[in-house]
């Protein structure tokens, strides 16, 4: 595991295009780890304590779980929708996970960066993985649990799924925990508030 190493300060107007230990490393951050980790309550932290920090909100074919809304959490569409728009070149990157579609819109992070500003994914193993080959400059964030049956007892304590997604997002997770070496920081969720606030030092690269 790498040390966290300081980047560089949000205000930095160099754009993304420097060698991975260039000086823009800090734009785009990529926060990725095993479904159950906690990805979304530290995203969720991040948007109540530091709402300056701007989030891509993904769009996906899965259903809105009970208090999600539509262009909050995701971008909530029909797997017509989200066909149309992989043909259309309107991701970043794309993946499938436990049976429904992700995706990150293009447009709004080339945006964000073109101004020189930062932003912030929070994306499953495989989208993680296509940013990399597309933008390896970008600074790649493992979210660990701190156990492995502490992630097991967040996977089935959560009881929105069903037995058999359960399964799947298990082996899926056993599958994430391994990549941990091709990221370049691990944060560990031992508490929600902690790793929010070392993921937004990530960022600020402090
Ligand atoms: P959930 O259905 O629990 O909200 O998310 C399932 C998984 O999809 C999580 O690991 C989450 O990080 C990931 N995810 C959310 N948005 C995207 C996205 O735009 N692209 C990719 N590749 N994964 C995503």
């Amino acid at each position: 595991m790498r040390s966290m190493v300081a980047e560089l300060p949000f205000g930095n107007s160099a754009g993304v295009t420097a060698g991975h230990s260039g000086p823009s490393a800090a734009r785009l951050t990529v926060l990725s780890g095993p479904s159950g980790v906690g990805k979304g309550s530290v995203v969720a932290e991040i948007r109540r304590h530091h709402p300056s920090v701007w989030l891509s909100v993904s769009v996906t074919t899965r259903k809105p779980r009970p208090g999600e809304t539509d262009g909050v959490e995701y971008h909530f569409v029909s797997e017509e929708e989200f066909s149309r728009m992989v043909a259309e070149n309107k991701f970043l990157e794309h993946a499938e996970f436990a049976g429904n579609h992700y995706g990150t819109p293009r447009q709004p992070v080339e945006d964000q960066l073109a101004a020189g500003l930062p932003a912030l994914l929070e994306i499953e193993l495989q989208g993680a993985r296509q940013v990399r080959e597309t933008m390896p400059e970008a600074q790649f964030v493992f979210l660990a649990p701190p156990t492995w049956e502490e992630l097991v007892r967040r996977l089935v304590g959560r009881g929105t799924e069903t037995e058999e997604e359960r399964e799947r997002r298990l082996e899926t997770a056993r599958e994430e925990l391994a990549a941990e070496s091709e990221f370049d920081v691990t944060v560990e969720n031992t508490e929600v508030h902690l790793a929010a606030e070392q993921l937004v030092a990530l960022m600020k690269g402090s």
